[in-house]
C-alpha cells in the first residue's frame, strides 16, 4: 500500500510566485494556517524574471497621474473587454501595494527627489512602473519571501516553531484537486525530487500557479508553465474565461536556437529604443491603428522629442501597446523585410549613452552579451514575437477572488477577466499584489465557514491517476517528450499569432489525435526525480488548456487584442460585450458556451469621452447607457 503524507491546513495557496506568495501573507495575517506549495524551487517563479516593473498610479514622475488615468489606459489596452470592477479595483489599490511592498523592505530606484521612480511603458499614459533596474521581479519576490520568514520568526518566538502558521512545501506538484458536494476540501500531489505522494486537506485554496506558456514552441515562459493551475480549476468544476486572448510579446530573442523565446524587456523600448526592418526603416510609424491615431507621433522628430518632452508631443509608435507591435513585426517579418533568423532590429545605442545602457538595463546587456555574444552599447538586437503571458484564466468574483467552486481562489495570471483581451505591461506584478492580497483575504474568511472532509475514494483515484502512466494500461504507449512537442507545434503553427478558421480546425482535430495519445502516454523507471512522468502528468494539463484557447479562438470571429484572426480582421462591437468561458467535459474534453458582459457601471463609464466609447460599443450598448445614467 502506498504511504501518502498528509497535512492539514486553514488555507493552502498552491504557487509560489507574487499573487501566491502575497496571499499566503494575507491569509497567515488574518490568522489562518496556511501552506505554500510551489512546484519549482521556492524563489524560482516567473515573477522572478519580470524585468520592467509594476504599474501603479503613485504620481511620482508625473503629478497628472491618478487612478481614473490608470483605469483608462488598462482597459483601452483590454480594448474594453476586461472585468471592469477587477480593472477598477486594481487601478485604486495598486499604490497601496507598492508602498507596503516598501514597509516589507523593497528598494525601488529614486527619483532624483527621493520618491519611487516609474518608467515609461507601452499603452500607459504616464511614466508609472515603479522598478528596480530591470530586476524588479527578483526584488518582488525577495522582498515578500522576506515578509514570509519575517513572520515565521515571529511565529517562531510566539509558539516555538517557525512553520506552525506558514509552511512551504517546494518541489512539489499537485496533480488534483478535491472537492465534497461541490465545495473544495483538499489537493493532492507528488514531491518532484523523490516521487512521494502528498494530500494537503484544507477547506480554502488558492490557484496562483502563473501562465500556460509552455503549450507554445516559442515561448517567454519556463518549464513549470504547463497551464495546471487553469486544469485543476477546470477538473473541480470552475470555469476558465477569455482563453482565446494570448499575449506575444513583441520582443523575444531569435538566435541562437537555445535562447528562442527569451525575453527582451519592453523597457528598451520604454527607454528609447527604436524598432528597425533589414531595409533599416522605422516601420512602426505604418503600423497606428485609427484608435490610437490621436496618441502617437507621426513623424521620427516628433517621436524623438517625446523623450524629454512629453508634455508637448505625443508618443512614439514603438511604445503602442503589446499586440500593436507584436503584429506588426510579424508582418514585416512575413514581408521579406526581417532578418535571415525571423526577427527585426531593436536599437538602443543610437540613442543611449553606454554608461546609461549599463545602468538602467544591466541584465540586456548580460543576456545579449553572455547568450548571443551582442554587445547592445554598440549594436542592435535581434527581436521577434514570443508567447508570453494568458490573459485567459480562472473566472472569479472580482472582489473575492474566488471562482465557482466555493473555497477555491485564483489570482495572478491563472485569473481571468481583469486584463480584458490584452495586458499592458507592467501591470501584472500589480495584479499579482492587488489580487494575492484579496484572495488570501477571502480564502482565510472562508475557511472559518467548516471543513468539508476529504473523500477518501478520491485521494485513491488521484493516486491512481498520477500512476497511470507507469501502468500496464499505457505500456507500450508514447514518450510524452514526442506528444508535447507535437502540441507545441500544432498550437504554434495553428493557433498561433495570426490565426485563420481552417486552420483552427485543423488544430482542434489534431488536438483530438493528441488527447487520445496523452492518455497513453508511458514512461519508464522509478518515481525519484523522472522528468518524463512529471511532463506525462503535465501534459493532460497543456491538452485541456490548449483545448481551450483553441475553441475559443475559432469561435470568436473578430481581432481584439491577443487575438488576430485572418479571416476576421476587425474589431466588431457585437463581440465585445461577448464572453467565451470554458468548462471541463470529462477528463480531457471542455465545451464552450457564450456569456454577456456586466455592462460597466456608469461612473466609470462617465471617466471616457463617448467618441472613444464609440469606437468600442455598439450604438444600442451606448444609447443604454446614456438612459441609465440619466
Ligand atoms: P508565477 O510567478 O508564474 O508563479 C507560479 C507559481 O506556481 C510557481 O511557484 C510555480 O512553481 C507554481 N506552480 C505552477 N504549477 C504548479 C503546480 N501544479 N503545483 C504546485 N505549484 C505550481 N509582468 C509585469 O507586470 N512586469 C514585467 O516587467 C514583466 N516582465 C516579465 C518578464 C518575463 C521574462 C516573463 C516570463 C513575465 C513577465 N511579466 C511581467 C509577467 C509576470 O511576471 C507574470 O505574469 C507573473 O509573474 C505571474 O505571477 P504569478 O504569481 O501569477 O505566477
Amino acid at each position: 500500500d502506498e504511504q501518502i503524507e498528509r497535512h492539514d491546513y486553514d488555507v493552502v495557496v498552491i504557487g509560489a510566485g507574487g499573487a501566491g506568495l502575497r496571499a499566503a501573507i494575507e491569509a497567515r495575517l488574518q490568522g489562518k494556517r496556511t501552506a505554500i506549495i510551489s512546484k519549482s524551487l521556492f524563489g524560482k517563479a516567473h515573477t522572478v524574471m519580470a524585468e520592467g516593473g509594476c504599474a501603479a498610479s503613485m504620481g511620482n514622475a508625473n503629478p497628472n497621474d491618478n487612478w481614473q488615468v490608470h483605469y483608462r489606459d488598462t482597459m483601452r489596452g483590454g480594448k474594453f473587454l476586461n472585468n471592469w470592477r477587477m480593472a477598477e479595483l486594481h487601478a485604486k489599490e495598486a499604490p497601496d501595494r507598492v508602498w507596503e511592498l516598501e514597509t516589507y523592505g523593497a528598494l525601488f530606484d529614486r527619483t532624483t527627489d527621493g520618491k519611487i521612480s516609474q518608467r515609461n511603458f507601452g499603452g500607459h499614459t504616464y511614466p508609472r512602473l515603479a522598478h528596480v533596474g530591470d530586476r524588479t521581479g527578483l526584488e518582488l519576490i525577495r522582498t515578500l519571501q522576506q515578509k514570509v520568514v519575517s513572520l515565521q520568526q515571529e511565529d517562531l518566538a510566539e509558539t516555538g516553531d517557525a512553520e506552525s502558521r506558514i509552511r512551504v512545501f517546494h518541489e512539489c506538484t499537485i496533480t488534483e484537486l478535491f472537492t465534497t458536494d461541490g465545495a473544495i476540501s483538499g489537493c493532492f500531489g507528488y514531491f518532484r525530487g523523490d516521487g512521494r505522494f502528498v494530500r494537503f486537506d484544507a477547506p480554502a485554496i488558492v490557484l496562483a500557479t502563473g501562465g500556460v506558456g509552455k503549450s507554445y514552441s516559442v515561448t517567454s515562459n519556463s518549464w513549470e508553465y504547463t497551464g495546471d493551475g487553469h486544469a485543476l480549476a477546470l477538473r473541480a468544476g470552475a470555469t476558465l474565461i477569455n482563453m482565446e486572448f494570448l499575449q506575444f510579446h513583441p520582443t523575444g530573442m531569435v538566435w541562437p536556437p537555445s535562447v528562442r523565446g527569451l525575453l527582451v524587456t519592453e523597457s528598451v523600448r520604454g527607454d528609447g529604443g527604436v524598432l528597425r526592418n533589414t531595409d533599416g526603416k522605422r516601420f512602426m510609424f505604418e503600423y497606428v491603428p485609427d484608435v490610437f491615431k490621436e496618441q502617437y507621433a507621426t513623424s521620427e522628430e516628433e517621436g524623438d522629442r517625446w523623450y524629454t518632452d512629453p508634455d508637448n508631443n505625443r508618443r512614439p509608435p514603438e511604445l503602442l501597446p503589446r499586440d500593436e507591435v507584436a503584429r506588426a513585426i510579424n508582418s514585416e517579418v512575413k514581408a521579406g523585410r526581417g532578418t535571415e533568423h525571423g526577427g527585426v532590429f531593436l536599437d538602443v545605442s543610437t540613442r543611449l549613452k553606454p554608461e546609461e545602457i549599463l545602468k538602467r538595463l544591466p541584465s540586456m546587456h548580460h543576456q545579449f552579451k553572455e547568450l548571443a555574444d551582442v554587445d547592445i552599447t554598440k549594436e542592435p538586437m535581434e527581436v521577434g514575437p514570443t508567447c508570453h503571458y494568458v490573459m485567459g484564466g480562472v473566472e472569479v468574483e472580482p472582489d473575492t477572488a474566488m471562482s465557482k467552486v466555493p473555497g477555491l481562489f485564483a489570482a495572478g495570471e491563472v485569473a481571468g477577466g481583469m486584463h480584458g483581451s490584452n495586458r499592458l505591461g507592467g501591470n501584472s506584478l500589480s495584479d499579482l499584489l492587488v489580487f494575492g492580497r484579496r484572495a488570501g483575504l477571502h480564502a482565510a474568511q472562508h475557511a472559518d465557514a467548516g471543513r468539508p472532509a476529504v473523500a477518501e475514494s478520491d485521494v485513491a483515484a488521484a493516486l491512481e491517476r498520477a500512476m497511470l502512466p507507469f501502468s500496464s494500461a499505457t505500456e507500450g504507449g508514447e514518450n510524452p517528450f514526442v506528444v508535447q512537442q507535437e502540441l507545441q507545434k500544432t498550437m504554434h503553427e495553428l493557433v498561433g499569432i495570426i490565426r485563420k478558421g481552417d486552420e483552427m480546425e485543423l488544430a482542434l482535430k489534431k488536438l483530438e489525435d493528441i488527447a487520445t495519445r496523452t492518455r497513453t502516454v508511458s514512461v519508464e523507471g522509478h518515481r525519484r526525480f523522472n522528468p518524463g512522468w512529471h511532463l506525462a502528468l503535465d501534459l493532460r494539463n497543456m491538452l485541456l488548456v490548449a483545448l481551450c484557447t483553441g475553441k475559443a479562438a475559432l469561435e470568436r470571429q473578430e481581432s481584439r487584442g491577443g487575438h488576430t484572426r485572418d479571416d476576421f480582421p476587425v474589431m466588431d462591437s457585437d463581440w465585445r460585450h461577448l464572453l467565451l468561458v470554458c468548462r471541463a467535459i470529462g477528463e480531457d474534453d471542455v465545451e464552450l458556451t457564450r456569456q454577456e458582459q456586466l455592462p460597466m457601471r456608469s461612473d466609470l463609464f462617465d471617466l471616457f469621452e463617448m467618441d472613444e466609447l464609440k469606437k468600442y460599443y455598439t450604438g444600442d450598448e451606448l444609447g443604454g447607457h446614456r438612459a441609465d445614467s440619466a
